[in-house]
Parts: structure tokens; sequence; C-alpha cells
């Protein structure tokens, strides 16, 4: 067995002495595998220029001779200005150095020099930065420099040093990783030539070659953990498989008060089928706002009570918990299913009472926030858990069920559209079902981009929907990073709308209010006995109110794609037409180019696509619980086709038995199991 170049300390490498283990310990780096993978992130071309081909202000390389007498100037004792005549084929050019008068004698009439520096095309000055007498010691000429992100004591002359020292004496230890098939597949060159190159490329062709094929590694290695473990999980029978009664769900589905989309009754017949396997359902529903998400899960619900087992709804506000348990109360009502409610604000009696019954099993529902998959929350048999609206069903969750015994199939839904390449990436260890159509008879959603002069207008505009019978949300400026301030802005803009619609209710909601006085000002909204809600963004995701036709965003140029499109999906959600009014005077580009995809489409996946465009991955879901891989190479805008490649073939060769025995895969499986993909209890 070789060495692992992960496990030889840095400071074997020649040069590496003194303070500098110390100082690249501040980069991350401690092992002769970490400072290989230390990639630069740029070059620094000395590659020999043309001058006729050159621009104005360019960084540039050139070879010539030294014509003139170097003439100092003195500005104090440190400061100073050296110019010298050089001939660059075919232009005779002055060549300027600051601070650097002590060159004068090397600057001898007939010398070749290489100068690097900043080019002035007008007066055919070059401002040196760095100088090199051809003939004389090591020479970078004619190549690419690797530019490091350092810091501290650290140059970036010791780190190319270094790293090159670094691969003369370990290079040979870097082993590849990749199939050969894969390998000539996409003709990537061996992973030992391409660490190489990235640090030292002969040119900008194989500066790219290099980057590609260890770009394909990253992510090819990222699919194979997402791959390997949604196919372990899939063989693994230490799930509920549910002896659903199909004939009563197909009952239960044609009560319903409207027939099911196509895209509804394929997504429901991939839950089913999932929820009757003995692995656990670990699979993503995402559809656009409005698609009818909750109708598939309800049906999903129906069917694991039917059979015998409990289900959680879990949401993230309880403004949402409270509606979803309205719904369901009314759909479950006539077969007699039992649902509960579990959020924050429940007391404490209510609270244990529908523990106990939760435990005994006499709630075959429950719907809540966070507080549902608590350490003192015990089911009798719980069998599906549903969760609602952009939150992942994370790692703690899933264990803290598995600690009681339990280990439920689980259904995560989201109203973001993602983009397939981000699916992928930040659900790959999911099955993932789409809803492509909203339901028959939608009208769109109509949405108008105006500025803050229209106000009285847009009051109009309120107005005679209002005297029409219909209701309008008005959500207020968001002011960033302070709720305080969100919330003292819809204070004043409700006092507005009060006094400007005397003969309407009008309400507000906001997300300091107790819970049950917002619960109420909900209910009063949905009965129709507040015509005008003014709201901060606690309403953001899935409230419904069919009456609703009016959206109207104030400041609406603060607010994300993502988010503006969430709020529209409040309205569009009944028989009338509905409208979307964003009130924006925006001062930059991205807040433009918001305004224009709003207004351009209704079509929440092309949102999404244009969000990410305009904010990255990183911001795409917020940051902090994206759960998106910080790759040290890819990038998963641009590289998104070697993405997808990725994750086919990682897919197509976890299938392959041989890949799980065979000889030429026990790097890969080695590397598996680095990533405890083997160890079900890391597993989530
Ligand atoms: P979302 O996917 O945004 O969560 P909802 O589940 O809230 O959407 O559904 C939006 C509205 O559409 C609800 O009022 C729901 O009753 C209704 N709905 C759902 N499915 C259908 C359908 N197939 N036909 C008509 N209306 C439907
Ligand atoms: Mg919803």
């Amino acid at each position: 067995m070789k060495l692992n170049v992960y496990e030889i300390p840095v400071k074997q490498v020649q040069g590496v002495r003194g303070k500098k283990p110390e100082e690249l310990l501040a980069l991350g780096i401690t092992t002769v595998g970490e400072l290989l993978d230390y990639y630069p992130f740029r070059y620094e071309d000395y590659t020999l220029r043309d001058l006729t081909e050159v621009k104005d202000g360019d960084r540039i390389t050139v070879q010539g001779t030294i014509v003139g007498i170097p003439q100092v100037q003195m500005y104090g004792r440190i400061k100073s200005r050296l110019t010298c005549k050089i001939v660059v084929d075919p232009l005779f050019i002055t060549a300027v150095w600051f601070n650097r008068h002590f060159m004068k004698d090397q600057l001898v009439a007939g010398t070749e020099v290489v100068l690097t520096g900043k080019w002035d095309q007008k007066r055919l000055h070059l401002t040196v930065s760095e100088s090199e007498f051809p003939g004389k010691g090591s020479s970078q000429t004619g190549t690419l420099q690797p530019v490091y992100s350092i810091a501290g004591p650290i140059t970036q002359k010791w780190m190319r040093k270094t790293t090159r020292q670094a691969l003369e004496q370990y290079g040979d230890l870097l082993i590849e990783v990749l199939p050969q098939e894969l390998l000539d597949r996409y003709e990537l060159m061996s992973r030992k030539q391409a660490v190489s190159l990235l640090h030292m490329p002969g040119s900008v062709q194989e500066g790219v070659r290099a980057r590609k094929r260890m770009v394909y590694e990253e992510l090819f290695l990222f699919q194979l953990k997402m791959q390997a473990y949604r196919a372990l999980n899939h063989e693994r029978a230490d799930g509920v498989a549910h002896p659903l009664d199909l004939p009563e769900v197909r009952a239960f589905v044609r009560a319903l008060p409207f027939v099911l989309t196509d895209s509804q009754k394929n997504v429901l017949a991939e839950i089913l089928h999932d929820l009757q396997q003995s692995f656990c359902m670990s699979r993503l529903l995402q559809g656009d706002v409005g698609a009818g998400k909750t109708v598939v899960a309800a049906t999903a619900l129906f069917a694991v009570v039917k059979a015998g087992y409990q289900g959680a709804l879990m949401v993230p506000t309880e403004i949402l918990a409270e509606q979803h348990k309205r719904s369901l109360d009314r759909l479950f009502e006539p077969y007699g299913i039992q649902v509960g409610l579990l959020t924050g604000s429940v007391s404490d009696k209510k609270r244990r009472d529908l523990l106990a019954s939760l435990q005994m099993g006499l709630i075959d529902i429950v719907v809540g926030t966070h507080a549902l998959i608590q350490e003192d929350v015990y089911f009798r048999s719980l069998g599906l858990v549903v969760t609602d609206e952009q939150h992942r069903f994370g790692v703690n969750q899933r264990s803290i069920l598995r600690r009681k015994g339990m280990n439920p199939d689980v259904l995560t839904m989201t109203a973001t559209p993602i983009p397939r390449t981000l699916a992928i990436t930040a659900f790959g260890d999911m099955d993932v079902s789409t809803l492509r159509e909203l339901p028959k008879g939608r009208k769109p959603i109509k949405t108008y981009s105006v500025t803050h002069d229209m106000l009285e207008r847009v009051l109009g505009f309120i107005r005679r929907e209002v005297s029409e019978g219909r209701q309008a949300y008005i959500i207020c400026p968001l002011i960033e990073e302070s709720e305080k301030l969100d919330v003292q802005n819809a204070i004043d803009v409700h006092a507005q709308l009060q006094f400007a619609f005397p003969d309407y209710q009008v309400g507000l909601l906001h997300g300091r209010m107790p819970a049950a006085d917002k619960d109420g000002v909900m209910r009063e909204f949905s009965a129709n006995r507040l015509q005008v809600l003014v709201s901060t963004t606690v309403i953001e995701v899935g409230v419904d109110v069919p009456n609703a036709t009016l959206m109207i965003v104030y400041d609406a140029h603060r607010f994300g794609l993502s988010q503006l499109h969430q709020l529209r999906g409040r309205v569009g959600r009944g028989e009338h037409q509905s409208y979307c009014v964003l009130i924006a005077d925006p001062k930059n580009e991205i807040g433009k180019q918001r305004m224009k995809a709003m207004t351009d489409t209704n079509d929440g996946f092309e949102i999404a696509r244009r969000d990410l465009e305009l904010r990255g991955p990183g911001d795409f879901f917020g940051t902090k619980q994206s759960g998106l891989p910080d790759f040290r190479l890819a990038d998963m805008v641009a590289d998104f086709e070697t993405m997808e490649q990725a994750r086919d073939d990682a897919a197509e060769l976890v299938k392959r038995p041989d890949f799980w025995t065979g000889a030429s895969y026990s790097i890969l499986r080695e590397f598996l199991r680095r990533e405890h993909i083997f160890d079900s209890e890391l597993l989530d």
C-alpha cells in the first residue's frame, strides 16, 4: 500500500521549515495532500507578447534589447524614477521603474531583458513590475505562474516554489481515483498530471484541460456519495412497507371537490409506490406555487393512516400549521381521522393531552411546527412525515426519530422550484417528484411593476377590487436584518390604509404578534371579514385564501425573486382574475432585472433560473441552510453540464454489482467508506 499524501505532514516537503508549518496551518494546510489540493485561483501570464498585438493598459511581458543610457531621477532618499530606452522589435519603447534606481548598473546597452509591466500605448511606456535577464538563473519567462489565495507572511513566490517541490517529492503518490472507462469516455488526463498542471500549466489550454479533469472528479465523487447513499437506502429494508388499501385511496381521491391534474396523479403514484416498499422513502416533491402539493400530501397521509400508521405534517409557521389543520379536518372528517395541532403556543395542558393521545395512537395525524419532532414527542406508530415549504427534514430530525425506534417515510415539499442542477446537488440523495402543471382553469396572474409616485392609482385599484367583493394583501417594505423596523413599517402602512379605506376592514399581521392573534387575523381574512390585509413577509409561504386577488408589494426591489414569486403565489388561487402590483424604484441593475423577470413570466421554474443567475447558488437557498457543498474548483452554475454527466455516471455505476465487489473500484469504495456512507448511524 502506497503512502497516502493526506497522511504525510507538510513539513516533510523540503523548504517547509521554521514557522512555515504554522503559517500554512492558517491556510488550512497541514498535509502534503492539502498543499497539493490548494489550487491557484488565477494565473499570472508571462508568455512573451508582440507589441503590435497588445492593448493600452494591458499587463504584458516582452523581450527586448537595451539601447539607451539609463536615467535616474531621485525624489528624496528612497523614491526614484528610472527610465531606459529599449528596442522591442519593431518599436523603441521607454521602460520605467519606480523606486529601483539600484538597478541602473544592470542596464547595459546591448543586454537582453525580459520585462513585465503595464503598457501605455500612447507614450510607448512600459511601467515595469518585474524584470529578468535571460540566461541568469531560473526563469518564469514564457510561463503561466499560479496565484494563490494567501495570507500572512507567506509569499506567492514561496508558495510556487513549495508546491513545485511537493509535486517533485510526492507527485508519484497521486493515485488515480476515476475508473478507466470514465477517463476514456471524457478524454480526461490522469490525476497526477492534472494536479501538476493546475499548479504549473504550460499553456492556457493545458490549464483548462487540467481544470476540466479535476472539476469532473470533484463533481463525480460528490455525486457518487449521493447516489451510493440513495442506492443503499433503497436496499436497506428498515422502513415501513405500508400495506395500502388502494381502492380506498382511490375512493378518497374521487371524493375530492376537484379532479386531480395528471401531474398530481403521476406524483401520487410515485409516492404510493414508495410507501409500499420496505425502504425509507426520501422524496422531494417540488411544484410551483399553487400547483396543489397539499392535496397530494393529504392523500399520502390518508393512505398511511388507513394502513394503520400515524402521520405528521411539519410546517415552518404557526399560521400555516393552523391553516393545514383546518383543511385536513375538513378533508378527513368524513373518514373519522383525528388530526391534532402541536405548535409552540399550544398551552401546556393541551400539549400534555395531545402527546398522550399521540403515544396511545388516538390521534392519527399531527400538524405542527418544529415542536413536532422534539425529544418528548412519542408516536405509537409513525409511518410518514411530510414537511411543507422549504425546510429540509435534516440529519438531526431523522436521527431523533430513529433513536425513538421510528423510521418513517419522508416527503419533503418545496414551492421553490429548483433548477435541475441545484436539485441534483442539494437533494441528490433524494428521489424527486415534480408537479409540472397548475390545476386547469387558473387565470394567469397579471403582474405590473410601478413606481412609488403611482401609489394613488394603486390605492384606486385596491378600492375597485375590494368593491367587487375581492380581497387584497399589502406586503410592507422589507428592511434588511431588522424585523423590528419591518414591523414598524407594517404598523405605519396599516394606519395609512385604514385612513384611506374607511369603509373597509383593514387587518394587520406581523411576526411579533402572539400566535393566537396571528391566527385570529388569518381566520378573519379567510372568512372575508377583513378585506385588506397589511402584512410583513410572514404570509410569504403557503397561505391559501382563494378570494384574495390582489397582491401589492411595497419596495419590491428589496425582495429576492423567489420571495416575490412566493408572495405572488398567494393570489390566483380561485376563479377570479388576479393581479400582482410591485411598487419599486430599483436603484441597481439587479433590482431592475428582478422586476423584469416578474413581469415577464409566471413560471416558477423560469423565475428560479433567473434568480440563480442573478444571485448565484449560495444565496439561492439562503446561505445558512443551503445544504450545498463547497466545491474547490467546480462552479454549480458554470459547470452544470458536467454536474449532470457526473450524476448520471455515478448513478449508473452504483447500479452495477461489480462496483460493490470489483477490484478496480476499490479506491472508490474506500472513498465512500471514509465518507461514512456505509455507516447507517451517520447517514442522515
Ligand atoms: P401549493 O402547491 O402552493 O401548496 P396548494 O396545495 O395550496 O398549492 O393548492 C392551491 C389551491 O389549489 C388550493 O386551494 C387547492 O385546493 C387547489 N387545488 C389543488 N389541486 C387542485 C386541482 N387538481 N384542481 C383544482 N384545484 C386544485
Ligand atoms: Mg403549499
